[in-house]
């Protein structure tokens, strides 16, 4: 059961933090409880937010179940007639003061993403201004919600579209990006006049909590943004409540492949919208053509960025007979000269920890079931004496498509590299798995170039880049990476139900 808290004292009522993270984090935006139709309520039980870096608590939130989650419904839905009403410059305006809030917030925000999620403070300065910049975007977006007009064959009629809220919608978030992967889908959702109840991943709640805290000083209407932290004992409970309950009308997911198939099933019984964001494998191929010295930065930045744990990270490299062992050996000496591992608040480090010790396991099996194979270690390739959860900057080579490696998803530092001779060859490899998010590739051939753009079975692709997501631009993926795309102009259609209405007898 729960109870409501006043607004002050939250922390005194509910906090326990160790020393060490007190003196890191910003005490003004640090939140323990669940925070529902306006107000910050209390568990009776909580579960323990760690810091991956050293495995220290840093905080102990509230654990929400079954109760706190329908009351979090009710509030999203007592909101929501109220919500979609309101005109839409006045909901862009609310969700411009939240964008300034986290800008006049950034370091502070940021420091709360390294301590619960490990990735250095510059990188987790990079993800709030990303992050930011979708309530920016979605502010604007609001005012630009079009229906049409349709000419039909009969006189005395005439064809309208509306676009309309879809309504409630259960939003659940995983920990690799603790801030964007919410505000990618409440901005979109909040723009198009819909409410939310969002359930963050276990490991990362202090940034939903925190976003919570300035959508209140923002004036965002009670219940409209409502979040709800919980273990990850008490996930399936409440997801289940989260993607079954009739008052949901949409529910918007962001993580593994399983876990969405599952999210899949609930939803099919009471037939709600769907947006899935899931797993992926991303290629990375490098054709003789490439310029190698750009393809070696663009590797870098594409495998390496929050430890390898992003959902469009390469997972494997594919080069070509004629420039492959140049490029593993530019590529080795970068790995080298750039990549530091440590703890993400000490200055110059680029590789935190991964986010659990489970991580550091999958990727120790990755290296190890390719290395049996056959695979050449050329940097890195065991846990690094940092701390439990930190693995080294790995490259292999001699790598094929049978490995593990070159099938699954790692998430994690491991660059494995396959040769290849022909571009149908490298296709053949990149396509042969069943999900398709993110793929890159360098060449300096035109007619390749479009080939291969056209060819990738994924949702996007970046030529000569490394780097390519925008708050501008649509992301999403196709096969078993999920369903709708989110940001760009396309990601609020997600959020509006199209209504035809037939006006007749004129
Ligand atoms: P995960 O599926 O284990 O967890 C994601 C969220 O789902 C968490 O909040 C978790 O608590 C919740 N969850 C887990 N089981 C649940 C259940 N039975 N019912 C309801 N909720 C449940 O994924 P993860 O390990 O946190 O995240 C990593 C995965 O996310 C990777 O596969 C990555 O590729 C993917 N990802 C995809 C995108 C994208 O945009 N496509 C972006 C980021 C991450």
């Amino acid at each position: 059961m729960f109870s409501r808290l006043p607004f002050s004292g939250i922390l005194s009522l509910s906090c326990r933090m160790s020393s060490t993270s007190a003196s890191v984090l910003p005490t003004s935006l640090l939140r323990s409880t669940a925070y529902v139709g306006g107000s910050w309520i209390r568990s009776s039980d909580t579960f323990p937010v760690l810091d991956p870096a050293t495995g220290t608590e840093l905080l102990q939130v509230a654990d929400c179940g079954p109760s706190e989650c329908r009351e979090a419904l009710k509030a999203a839905s007592g909101a929501f007639q109220a919500w979609k009403e309101v005109p839409s410059k006045e909901r862009s305006n609310l969700l411009r003061k939240w964008y300034d809030l986290m800008i006049q917030n950034k370091e502070d925000l940021a420091k709360i993403i390294t301590a619960e999620n490990g990735k250095p403070t510059k990188e987790a300065l990079g993800e709030i201004i990303y992050a930011a910049g979708f309530l920016e975007w979605f502010s604007e977006e609001a005012r630009r919600i079009y229906g049409d007009v349709i000419s039909v064959p009969l006189k005395d009629r005439r064809a309208l579209v509306l676009k309309q809220p879809v309504g409630v919608t259960a939003i659940i978030t995983p920990w690799n990006f603790p801030s964007a992967m919410i505000t990618r889908k409440v901005g979109a959702a909040l723009a198009a006049g819909c409410t939310v109840v969002v359930k963050p991943a276990e490991d990362t709640p202090l940034s939903a909590l925190a976003l919570a805290e300035l959508a209140h000083q923002a004036g965002i209407p009670a219940g409209v943004y409502n979040v709800l932290p919980c273990s990850r004992q008490k996930a399936p409970s409440v997801g289940e409540i989260l993607c079954t309950d009739p008052s949901v009308a949409k529910i918007s997911f962001t993580g593994s492949t399983a876990t969405g198939k599952i999210l899949l099933r609930y939803a099919a019984d009471t037939v709600k919208r769907v947006s899935m964001e899931l797993g992926g494998h991303a290629p990375f191929i490098v054709f003789d053509s490439a310029d190698v010295d750009k393809a070696v930065a663009g590797a870098l930045a594409s495998k390496f960025r929050n430890s390898g744990q992003t959902c469009v990270c390469t997972n494997k490299f594919l080069v070509q007979k004629g420039i492959h062992d140049v490029f593993v050996k530019k590529l080795s000496v970068m790995m080298k000269k750039e990549l530091r591992v440590g703890n993400g608040f000490e200055d110059g480090v680029t590789q935190g920890p991964l986010i659990n010790e489970k991580a550091v396991e999958k990727v120790e099996h990755h290296v190890q079931d390719a290395v049996s194979q056959g695979a050449n270690i050329e940097v890195g390739g065991k846990r690094s004496g940092v701390g439990k959860n930190f693995f080294e900057p790995t490259l292999l080579s001699n790598v094929t498509a049978k490995m593990v490696c070159a099938r699954e998803e790692t998430f994690g530092p491991l660059a494995p590299v396959i040769k290849f001779d022909t571009e149908e060859e490298a296709l053949a490899i990149a396509n042969s798995v069943n999900v398709g998010l993110a793929g890159y590739f360098y060449s300096q051939d035109p007619a390749q170039i479009w080939r291969v753009a056209e060819r990738l079975e994924v949702g996007m692709v970046g030529v000569n880049e490394g780097l390519l997501s925008s708050v501008e631009c649509p992301f999403g993926g196709v096969k078993q990476s999920g369903l709708g795309r989110e940001g760009s102009k396309y990601g609020i259609d997600e959020y509006l139900e199209v209504k035809y209405v037939c006006y007749g007898g004129l």
